[in-house]
Parts: structure tokens; sequence; C-alpha cells
């Protein structure tokens, strides 16, 4: 089924509300198996609504509108709706009685024109509104179906997901099945090319890749009637991925780096105490966002400055002297420092130089030394990150966060 989207709003094209409506929209309906092929935004303008209107009819087999369903005289959707389709509006009497009953139940006496909201296409289909007063429409129009949803998003989506979607979900045969698959430590294009010949042979099922911050995500899509499993096609894909650079996958789920690895300490034995300076507490932050992480996670010294690094974690005055507070060995004193300090399994740290000042002849922006210590001992890795502050900031965490994940899957596996 070929789909498209009309919103409705001058405030959509003065940039004063940010279309959300339709991004919900097109992923439900992808989801669906229903392709989407236009998006238009119009404003609360009767001519240009209706030349939009014309234009989509002839294109589509399914319009969904959001917006214009108000008391207000702006809220003009269905009015030119039944104009150009040559319908009268008729008063639904049950919706009058919801809006009534919505009124009373926030303790208000319903005005005039909410009265305007009530009235439906002669021949459409009242939608109920779980969550406000304007009912959703859903009518016919030369082979073409047309839905007209409310603005407001919440209003929007309960009634697309308790209403809207079933209804869909009986005319449309196909279901899509999706597995995402998340790589971190290799870059878009690196991926592509390995992935080349399958990308290109792609027809069902598809792949595509998606780039995010120093992190990537392929996602396998295959399309279905309804009922009829095709998990072998997504599993075979998924099989080939795997075995070309399955060093890289961190996930076979839409979850993050940070969720994934403190899942991963959560169900180890082990506790975590961590020491950061450039990072400036973002690894804390990261890594606490996930429910439950207070069982392993002991707490972080975001050592700034060099006496915090001597002080408290204990760094020698004379690493700092030889080495400098970006370096190798003061990674790993850190590493060590938090890891004693905090009676911790790991000690993890991260120091370097996120700029725009800081470089030295030696040491350029971008330079991050991460130690990760045990008892049995301590690892230390170099990077070179680009990019401005908070991009080496993100990367550094990231990567923290990433060979804590790898030491994870080593230890709790051997
Ligand atoms: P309306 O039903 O046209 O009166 O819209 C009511 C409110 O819903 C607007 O003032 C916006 O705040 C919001 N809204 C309308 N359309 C959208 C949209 N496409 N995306 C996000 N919000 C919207
Ligand atoms: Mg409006």
């Amino acid at each position: 089924m070929t789909s498209e989207i009309i919103s409705i709003g001058t405030e959509l094209l003065l940039g004063n509300t940010i279309n959300t409506n339709t991004a919900f929209l097109s992923e439900q309906l992808a989801a669906l198996g229903i392709d989407v092929y236009y998006h238009t935004t119009v404003g609360d303008n009767p001519k240009r609504l209706q030349d939009t209107l014309y234009q989509a009819v002839k294109r589509s087999e399914l319009i969904i509108t959001t917006g214009g369903l108000g008391p207000t005289a702006d809220d003009i959707t269905k009015e030119v709706i039944c104009e150009a389709a040559g319908k009268r509006l008729v008063l639904h009497k049950p919706s009058l009685d919801r809006i009534d009953a919505f009124f009373k139940r926030i303790g208000k006496s319903m005005s005039p024109n909410n009265i305007k909201q009530a009235y439906i296409p002669e021949d459409g289909m009242a939608v109920y509104n779980h969550t406000g007063t304007a009912p959703g429409i859903i009518m016919e129009l030369d082979n073409c179906t047309i839905i007209m949803l409310p603005g407001p998003p919440s209003e929007m989506e309960t009634m697309f997901l308790k209403e809207i979607k079933p209804y869909l979900q009986e005319k449309s045969p196909y279901t899509i099945i999706s597995r995402t698959i998340k790589f971190f430590g290799i870059g878009e294009s690196a991926l592509e090319s390995k992935l080349r010949d399958i990308i290109d042979r792609q027809s069902d099922p598809t792949i595509a890749t998606y780039a995010g911050e120093g992190e990537v995500k392929v996602r396998i899509t295959t399309k279905t009637v309804s009922g009829q499993a095709k998990l072998s096609g997504l599993e075979q894909v998924t099989g080939v991925i795997n075995d070309r650079v399955g060093e890289y996958i961190y996930a076979y789920d839409d979850l993050s780096l940070e969720h994934i690895t403190a899942e991963l300490l959560i169900s180890s034995p082990y506790t975590l105490s961590l020491a950061e300076s450039c990072t400036g507490g973002r690894v804390s932050s990261m890594l606490t966002s996930v429910p439950g992480v207070s069982k392993s996670f002991k707490g972080t010294i975001v050592s700034y400055s060099n006496d915090i690094k001597t002080n408290l974690l204990g760094v020698k005055k004379e690493t700092l002297e030889t080495y400098g507070a970006v370096s190798r060995e003061t990674a790993i004193e850190m590493a060590e420092g938090a890891r004693k300090m905090c009676n911790a399994h790991i000690g993890l740290s991260i120091t370097g130089i996120a700029g725009p000042d800081g470089r030295t002849p030696d040491k350029p922006v971008g330079l991050v030394y991460i130690a990760l210590c045990t008892a049995e001992g301590c690892e230390c890795f170099e990077h070179r990150f680009a990019g401005d502050r908070t991009k080496i900031q993100i990367y550094a965490a990231k990567h923290a966060i990433n060979y804590l994940r790898k030491f994870l899957v080593k230890h709790i596996r051997s």
C-alpha cells in the first residue's frame, strides 16, 4: 500500500513547532509494511490544503493528515476535505456525548465551538480520542482512504496506536520484521566496504547502515505477509555479517553501548570505579543512566587537577613531572588509584586533551589515554581523536566504556 502524510498547521511552516507527528507516523507505517512516499506540510489555508489533497488523492492509496481538527476557526481540515470531496458534514451524536462527558470529567462546561468537533463527513467513521476531544475520521475518496488525526502529539499517538494501527493491520497484508546490529570501533565507510557485495545484492532482506557518534548500526529488514515468518533470511544475513565483522558487534538490538556494558557489569562478579579527567564525569553519567548499576559501580573521582590526581588518587609527583598529566604512566596510576581507593575489582581511567587549548609540541588536541587495571595488571590504550571538545569527550567516554565491555566479555566467558 502506498501512502503519504500531510501535516497541517501554520506553526509547522513557521518553525515554531517541530513536526514530530510525521516522524512518528512514518516509523509506524514502515513497521506495518506500508510505503510512505511523500511528506507534505501545509499551513492553515483552505486553498493550499485543497491543492495538496487533490495531488495526494491522485497518487496514494492512503493519506494520513494531522492537525486542524480543533474547535477554533483556523482548524479547517475536515471542512476543506469534505468540500473537495463533495460531502456534507453531519453531527455525530456519540462524539458530541463524549466531548460533553470529557468536559464534565475535568469539571468544565463545553464551549459552543467544541460542538464543531463532533461533526464528521456523512459516510465517514469517527475514531475515538482517548486523551482529548476531537475525534479522528476515516473516510474513503476515489479509491483512497483518508485518515484525519488530531495535531497534539499525545492525542495523535494514542489514537494511532489504539485505533488506527489495528485498522491498518487488517488492511495491509504485510508485516515488517527488522533487526538492528550495533557496532563500535569501525567507521561507516569501512563497514560498508566490508559488506558492499551483500548491500548491493539486497532485495529482501534489505540492509541499511546508519552512522552515529563513533558508532554504526545496521538495520536488516524483511517484509512478510502477516503470519508467515521469514526469519531465516534475517538469520542468514546476520550470520554473514557476524562472520565478517563480528569483532565490532556489541549488540543485536537497538541498545546503547552503556546499556549493554552496564548490564554485563551487573551480571558479572566485578565492581568498578573510575578516575575521569578530560571526560569530567561523562563515563560515570552514562553508566549510571542504566538502572541497577549501583550493584557494581562504586564511584568516580573527577580528577581534573594535578592536585587531585596526586592527593586523592596517589599519582606520583614524579610521574606527572616526568611524563605529564596526559600520558600512559599517569593513566595507569589514576586507574590503580581509583581501584584501590574505592576497593573495586576494576579501575578505569581517562586522561587527555579535549582542547581547544592545552596542546604541546608532542601532545596534540585529541590525544587520550585510557587505562584499565585489575589486581592482575593494567592495560593502557592511546587514541588520537579528531573533532571539537564535545566530540573528543564523547569519543573518549565511549571508547573507555567499550574497553570495559571487552574486558567483561573476555573474563565472563573465560
Ligand atoms: P491542531 O490540531 O492543528 O490545533 O494542533 C494542535 C497543536 O498540536 C499545535 O498547536 C501543535 O502544538 C501540535 N501539533 C500540530 N501538528 C503537529 C505536528 N505535525 N507535530 C508536532 N506537533 C504538532
Ligand atoms: Mg492547527
